[in-house]
C-alpha cells in the first residue's frame, strides 16, 4: 500500500523500535522520566529557548499555547487556512474563550499589513487583539512556508502593539530543510513554538511546545487539566529523539518527491490547477467533482491512498514510509487515469 493520505500514518522503523525498547523510563508527572527530560531539553536548545513540554499531540500543544498566552474576550489572529482555526474542533472557544479573526492571506500566508490593519481598537465592544499565529508550514496552503523577512516583520508589528507569537510549527523541520535557516534565529522571533514529532519525522506519537521557563510552567498545569500529563511515556520521548537524530535531514527527499510528482500532475489534461509545492504536499484540483472521486478510485484501485481535500482537489503528502520503488508507481497511475 502507497499511503499519501497524510505523514500522520508512518509507523516507527525497526531501528526507532529498538531505541525506544531501550528508553530509560520514570513517572513524567513528577517530572522523573529522564528520556522526556532529554527530549525536552534537545528541542528547546535548538530553538534557543529554556524550556519545552512533551505533549501526546499538536493539537494540545496549539490549545496549551492558546492558554497561555490569552484571557477569555482577547482575538487571535492568524490565516483563515490556520489548523487552529480548522482543524481544532474550535478549541479555541471552547478551552480559552477566545475569539478569532481568521485573515484571508496568500496559501494560507498573512503580512505584516494585514496583522497590523487587523489590530482592534480598544473599546469595551470589541475582543482584544492579543495573539497572532503563524503556521510553518501551512498545511492547508499546500506546504507554503513564510520566509525569514517575513516573520521578522510580522514580528515587528507584535512588538510595536505588544502581540504574542505563536509559530504553529508541526512541519518546521521540512520547512528548515529547505530554507537552512537558523533555528535558534527562528526561536527569537516567537514567544513559543510547537513541533510535531509524528509527521515527517516518524515518531508514533508525540509534539512539543517550546518557550521560556514562566510560560512552561504554565502550560505545565494546562496539560495536566486536559489530560495530558503521561507518566512513563519516556518510550515515546526515546522515539522523537531517535527522529530528531535519523530522520531530519532525510526530509528534503519527501520535499523533492512532491515536486516531482507536482511537476508530472501539472502535465496531466485532467488538472485543473496544483498549488504551488514548497514542501512535502501537493494540493492540486480536477476539472470535475466526478473526475476527483473517479481518480481517488483509480488511485485506490492501484493501491494508493489520498485524502479529497475539498470538492476537487486531493491532497497527497510525502513522508518516510514512501520509498523510491513506490515513485514509478505513483507516476504510473496518475498518467494511467482516464476520467
Ligand atoms: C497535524 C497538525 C497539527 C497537530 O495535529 P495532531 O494530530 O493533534 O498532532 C497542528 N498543526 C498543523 C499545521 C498540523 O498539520
Amino acid at each position: 500500500m502507497i499511503n499519501l493520505m497524510s505523514d500522520t500514518v508512518t509507523k516507527p522503523t525497526p531501528e526507532m523500535l529498538e531505541a525506544m525498547m531501550s528508553a530509560e523510563v520514570g513517572d513524567d508527572v513528577f517530572k522523573k522520566d529522564p528520556s522526556i527530560n532529554e527530549l525536552e531539553n534537545r528541542v528547546s536548545k535548538m530553538f534557543g529557548k529554556k524550556a519545552a513540554l512533551f505533549c501526546p499531540s499538536g493539537t494540545m500543544t496549539n490549545q496549551i499555547a492558546l492558554k497561555i498566552h490569552t484571557q477569555p474576550l482577547d482575538e487571535v489572529v492568524c490565516d483563515h487556512y490556520s489548523h487552529i482555526y480548522q482543524y481544532e474542533t474550535g478549541g479555541y472557544a471552547f478551552n480559552s474563550g477566545i475569539a478569532i479573526n481568521p485573515l484571508i492571506g496568500t496559501y494560507g500566508k498573512i503580512t505584516a499589513q494585514q496583522v497590523e490593519q487587523a489590530i482592534k481598537p480598544d473599546f469595551d465592544w470589541l475582543p482584544s487583539t492579543l495573539l497572532v499565529v503563524l503556521e510553518n508550514s501551512c498545511n492547508k496552503g499546500g506546504g507554503s512556508y513564510y520566509k525569514l523577512e517575513e516573520i521578522k516583520a510580522i514580528k515587528a508589528v507584535c512588538d510595536k502593539y505588544n502581540l504574542k507569537l505563536h509559530l504553529d510549527g508541526a512541519r518546521l523541520f521540512n520547512v528548515l530543510v529547505e530554507t537552512k535557516d537558523d533555528p535558534i534565529e527562528i526561536g527569537q522571533y516567537f514567544d513559543t513554538i510547537s513541533i510535531c514529532m509524528s509527521k515527517g519525522l516518524g515518531a508514533p506519537v508525540g509534539s512539543l511546545l517550546v518557550g521560556n521557563e514562566l510560560d512552561i510552567k504554565r502550560a505545565r498545569r494546562f496539560r495536566k487539566v486536559m489530560g495530558g500529563g503521561m507518566r512513563q511515556a519516556g518510550y515515546l520521548a526515546k522515539a522523537c529523539c531517535y527522529a530528531l537524530d535519523h530522520h531530519i535531514e532525510r526530509l528534503i527527499i519527501d520535499n523533492n518527491r512532491a515536486k516531482s510528482i507536482s511537476e508530472l500532475v501539472t502535465t496531466l489534461p485532467y488538472i485543473e490547477a496544483v498549488r504551488p509545492v514548497h514542501t512535502n504536499i501537493i494540493i492540486f484540483e480536477t476539472k470535475s467533482e466526478k473526475a476527483c472521486q473517479d481518480l481517488i478510485d483509480h488511485l485506490k484501485a492501484n493501491n494508493i491512498l489520498c485524502v479529497q481535500f475539498g470538492q476537487k482537489a486531493i491532497r497527497f503528502v510525502f513522508h518516510l514510509d514512501i520509498s523510491e520503488e513506490m515513485m514509478p508507481k505513483i507516476k504510473s497511475a496518475l498518467e494511467s487515469f482516464t476520467p
